[in-house]
């Protein structure tokens, strides 16, 4: 089944953008997922393609109007989700990025400017996801980026489906540290025990690396977890 992501943009043209290399482009070419980016100035009243307008109360920089944007939502909407990506949102996490990928199409609206009228999101039960504190220029930057987590856990996409399973956050725990060849490289080796075939005892220290490398940097997951 291919998973559908419907964008909704004023920039239509920067999409696939970098999800059309690598594994993510493969994975469009193989229709595992499909893209369609709308533009929603083609949704504007007038023929410059107006979208927003000054904001009501003051204030600088302009916000995108509902009435255009919702025009291309109703157009385009069919059932599915819709996520407004905005700093607002809930925080982006790995367990989200699954809930979502179980999905079977996905709308992702796009703010640019100052962002949306409110009215929007309480008319289309619209939720808002943030990929971190901090602000960016436009939506579609964190759309691509909500959208690479998505679809490298679609089914097909990822040749080693083990190699999901212990990374960083599917087990809330970091990811110990990795080596590969040359053993030894500007005078540092590989850690012996990663050289001794013994597969009980990597995966202890395996486990014990990534404890500890959680405990140092990101104590927050180790509460999360109890
Ligand atoms: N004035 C807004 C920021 C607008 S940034 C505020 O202070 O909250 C312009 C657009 O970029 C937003 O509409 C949103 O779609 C997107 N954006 C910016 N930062 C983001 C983030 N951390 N996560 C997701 N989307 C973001």
């Amino acid at each position: 089944m291919t998973f559908r992501a419907k964008i909704l943009t004023i920039f239509p043209e920067i999409f696939p953008g970098f999800l059309g290399t690598s594994l993510t482009g493969r994975a469009l070419k193989e229709n595992i997922w499909s893209l369609d980016a709308v533009n929603i100035r083609d949704y504007a009243f007038d023929k410059h393609g107006s979208v927003d307008d000054t904001p009501c109360g003051g204030g600088a920089g302009m916000i995108m109007r509902p009435d255009v944007l919702g025009a291309a939502i109703e157009h385009q909407h069919n059932g599915e989700k819709i996520i407004y990506m905005s700093p607002k949102g809930k925080p982006l996490t790995q367990a989200k990025v699954r809930e979502l990928s179980k999905l079977n199409e996905l709308m992702i609206i796009c703010g640019r400017f100052e962002g949306i009228d409110e009215r929007v999101l309480e008319e289309y039960d619209i939720e808002e996801i943030s990929i971190g504190d901090y602000i960016l220029t436009g939506g579609e930057q964190a759309a691509m980026i909500m959208l690479d987590a998505i679809v490298r856990l679609l089914p097909g996409v990822l040749g080693n489906a083990a190699s999901i399973e212990n990374e960083s956050f599917e087990t809330q725990l970091l990811e110990y540290p990795q080596y590969t060849r040359p053993i030894e490289w500007k005078g540092r080796k590989v850690p012996e025990i990663l050289l001794s075939g013994h597969h009980e005892n990597v995966a202890k220290w395996q486990k014990e690396q990534a404890l500890q490398i959680t405990k140092q940097r990101r104590p927050d997951l180790l509460e999360k977890n109890t």
